[in-house]
């Protein structure tokens, strides 16, 4: 009785597991990054993007952070039914840094969104500490609709800020990380001329471009930089506007 008692436990605890796997309906998501570029620039399969941002505990992002992103979306993609955002709280992991296992497995806990039906979703995990392999990282996109902000390096960045609106700085880095997930530079996107900074993964080589290497560790993200026509035009050329 007690052996059945068990094994009735077991089936319920694999199908349990097994409902879950279904109910995340993650077979969209945590692909290579750049691999939904064309998804993200057209309105063919999904004509909207969904938002959900984990934030831990002192780092919910502002309303107008997400506005200026907001903006920054409409012009440069197909996205006629508009995008929207859903915060939630998650539980501080308590440790100074996390390393990209760390914030995959966060972010495998945490995201309830999936890209499912006529609908596109974005992770963003915000996180109260630093990126263990570079702590100067204020941001990263990982895979196709996954990306982090590093609260603290973030927080840091940005304490000694004079005219130059916070929010403005955060609303670029996080547009810049979109448009990574967009294609930028020659991952997902094909360039339409030579313009990848090669000896820095998929950037541009024009600094005063929003998709220079040098906007993630903040160095020149204080100009508050736009897209050059050049990584314009490969969005352009991808199917964005
Ligand atoms: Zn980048
Ligand atoms: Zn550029």
């Amino acid at each position: 009785m007690r052996y059945l008692f068990s094994i009735v436990i077991l089936f319920s605890l694999l199908s349990f597991t097994s409902c879950k796997k279904e109910r995340i309906g993650a077979d969209k998501d945590y692909k290579e990054l750049g691999s939904s570029a064309k998804d993200f620039l057209t309105s063919t399969r999904y004509p909207s993007i969904l938002v959900e941002v984990s934030y831990m505990p002192g780092f919910a992002p502002d309303r107008a952070v997400l506005t200026i992103l907001e903006s920054f979306l409409i012009s440069n993609l197909h996205k006629p039914e508009g995008v929207s955002f859903q915060l939630k709280e998650i539980a501080s992991k308590k440790k100074e840094s996390l390393n990209l296992d760390e914030l995959v497995k966060i972010e495998k806990e945490t995201r309830s969104l999936f890209t499912d039906g006529n609908q596109l979703t974005v992770h963003i995990l915000i996180t109260d500490g630093l990126y263990s392999t570079d702590q100067s990282l204020l941001a990263l996109s990982y895979w196709n609709t996954s990306i982090c902000l590093f609260g603290k390096s973030l927080q840091e960045y940005t304490r000694n800020l004079n005219q130059i609106p916070r929010v403005a700085v955060v609303g670029t880095l996080l547009s810049h990380e979109f448009g990574h997930l967009a294609g930028l530079v020659d991952q997902g996107s094909p360039m339409q001329t030579q313009h990848r900074d090669f000896s820095n993964g998929a950037h541009c080589n024009n600094p005063q471009c929003l998709m220079f290497y040098q906007i993630e560790n903040g160095t020149n993200l204080l100009s508050l930089p736009s897209l050059d026509s050049a990584c314009r035009k490969d969005l352009v050329a991808n199917g964005g506007r």
